[in-house]
């Protein structure tokens, strides 16, 4: 049977791929439909694990972006104008068709980003339903901000911003997508998303749900492609009001200047290098159980992750030996088999990038505990393979401990108290996140104080509660999200004061 076409130009819906075996051809969503985009070139989506085509992304036009963001400003005047309870709604609606689709979600991603099954189920498919619901609550439990004078009384309205640009990596693709646009059409505005080019699918995925529960029309908007065509016009674009960014700190910095000259609203999640510093009182089982989990979770391809760990003199070989014999026995392989630890890199080129960085790591003095090399599992040739590497002996100024490599490589550190430990942690240009290991709660308390980063676990790492901010400082970004901090990003606060009688 011949596929149904969307329109003319012959896009084939992914929903109605007839036997799952050929590559789907994504489409845009405009307006509350799926539309083919203007241009006729495509990027082939690739399984990382395999290197298989399974799709192909649209590189839409400045004119596709265009077209996105005249139909959400159609769309926003009356958006903004329902209630909070009748938008609320629609959040609870969309989480629960999500949630229908829940194993969908954890497939998709770990095909399309080469994580293992078992971390797509409980991180991205979990937490894409989580931020609605999440953001749903919330909304629910606002109440009328009112501060009291003498002689007036001011109420804190919260108006919509307008017209959103949502942009998003390739790591945490719906999980991130959703936190972005369940706050942001929860407070009125009207959104255009423009997913990685390397991991479309749960954002098309997400585009059905919302089609399918009757969002009307244009308040969510997605333009598939990449940064050139479709990031940089959207960002550009003069009816964009706001933008929310999560990326890399280089192109952090194109989409900063961009959007400065007409002021939008801006929020920028960047990049990390964050530390995991371990003190010699440490509970030892379960810090080597949390920073190898800090260093490879998702491959290492978490913003979050502890790639640097510095550890206290005195229990530094120790530590260094299970931490070594930890990350060895850790499972890379088949990322559809629930026993994975360790799945495939995103792509060829972000290996590339990450080899470069081992070799330089050995000019820079470095030695390989383990990994280094590519790891290969039978049947997975073509895909992007590499083993988990731990590296010692780095000065903490060398280029390997004070870049983000943003993959399967750890580097280990010796410190000698509190000050010098602080001194290497903040030794880089970023400054997302971090995590202290003591049985001393008052030193975890003041050493996290004393760290230049947006958050700090002590004694875990990536113990998420969304109401708390979320964000980083320096080179990692601008602003924050999560709880509150999101609903205030996504809206404008305006007071009005009645004089009383
Ligand atoms: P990236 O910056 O290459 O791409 C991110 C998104 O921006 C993609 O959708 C891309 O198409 C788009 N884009 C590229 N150029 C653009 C431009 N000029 N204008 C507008 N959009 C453009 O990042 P990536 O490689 O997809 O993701 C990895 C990076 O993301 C890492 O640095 C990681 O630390 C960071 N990250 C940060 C957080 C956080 O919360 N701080 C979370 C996840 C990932």
């Amino acid at each position: 049977m011949e596929p149904e076409k969307c329109c003319e130009s012959g896009c084939i819906p992914c929903e109605r791929d007839p036997d799952g075996k050929e590559p789907i051809d994504l489409c845009n969503y405009i307006g509350g439909e799926f539309v083919c985009h203007s241009g006729n070139e495509w990027k082939n989506v690739l399984e990382p694990a395999t290197g298989h085509r399974f799709a192909r992304v649209p590189l839409s036009t400045p004119h596709d972006v265009d077209s996105a963001v005249k139909a959400a400003r159609a769309a926003q005047p009356a958006w903004g104008a329902l209630s909070q309870s009748e938008r609320v709604g629609w959040l609870d609606r969309i989480a629960d068709a999500l949630e229908a689709r829940y194993e969908d979600i954890a497939s998709l991603e770990s095909r399309d980003t080469g994580k293992p099954i078992s971390l797509a189920r409980a991180v991205d498919a979990h937490r894409s339903v989580a931020n609605f619901r999440f953001f749903a609550d919330l909304l629910r439990e606002q109440e009328q901000e009112i501060f009291e004078m003498p002689d007036a009384t001011n109420f804190v309205v919260h108006k919509p911003v307008g017209i959103g640009a949502l942009i998003t990596p390739w790591n945490l693709p719906l999980y991130l997508l959703s936190w972005k646009v369940a706050p942001a059409i929860g407070m009125g505005n009207c959104v255009v998303c423009k997913p990685s080019e390397l991991t479309p699918m749960t954002a098309n995925l997400l585009m059905q749900v919302i089609d399918d529960v009757g969002l009307p029309a244009g308040v969510v908007n997605l333009v598939h492609g990449d940064g050139v065509g479709a990031g940089a016009p959207l960002v550009a674009n003069s009816d964009i009001d706001l933008v929310s960014f999560t990326g890399g700190t280089d192109t952090g910095e194109k989409v900063a200047a961009s959007a400065a000259p007409s002021f939008k609203k801006l929020s920028l999640e960047l990049g990390g290098k964050n530390a995991s510093i371990v003190f010699a009182d440490c509970e030892m089982d379960s810090t080597v159980a949390g920073v190898v989990r800090a260093g490879f979770l998702n491959q290492g391809q978490v913003c979050l992750c502890g790639s640097r760990v510095l550890v206290e003199d005195s229990i530094y070989d120790e530590f260094r030996d299970r931490f070594v014999d930890a990350v060895e026995v850790m499972r890379v392989g088949d990322p559809s088999d629930e026993d994975t630890d360790l799945g495939a890199l995103i792509s060829s080129e972000h290996i590339e990038k990450v080899r470069g960085y081992i070799e330089l790591a050995k000019e820079e003095g470095g030695s390989l505990l383990t990994g280094g090399l590519p790891c290969v599992p039978t049947g997975f040739e073509h895909g992007n393979w590499m083993a988990p590497t731990v590296i010692e002996g780095l000065s903490p100024d060398s280029r390997c401990s004070t870049e983000e490599i943003f993959g399967p490589v750890v580097t280990l550190h010796r410190f000698s108290g509190e000050d010098e430990a602080v001194a290497i942690a903040n030794n880089t240009r970023y400054g997302l996140a971090g995590s202290v290991w003591t049985s001393d709660l008052e030193r975890g308390k003041r050493v996290s104080e004393a760290l230049e980063t947006g958050m700090v676990w002590v004694n875990t790492w990536l113990h998420r509660d969304l109401r708390v901010p979320f964000g980083g400082v320096k080179d990692s970004g601008i602003g924050r999200e999560g709880g509150r901090w999101s609903l205030g990003f996504f809206s404008e606060a305006m007071n009005v004061c009645v004089k009383h009688d």
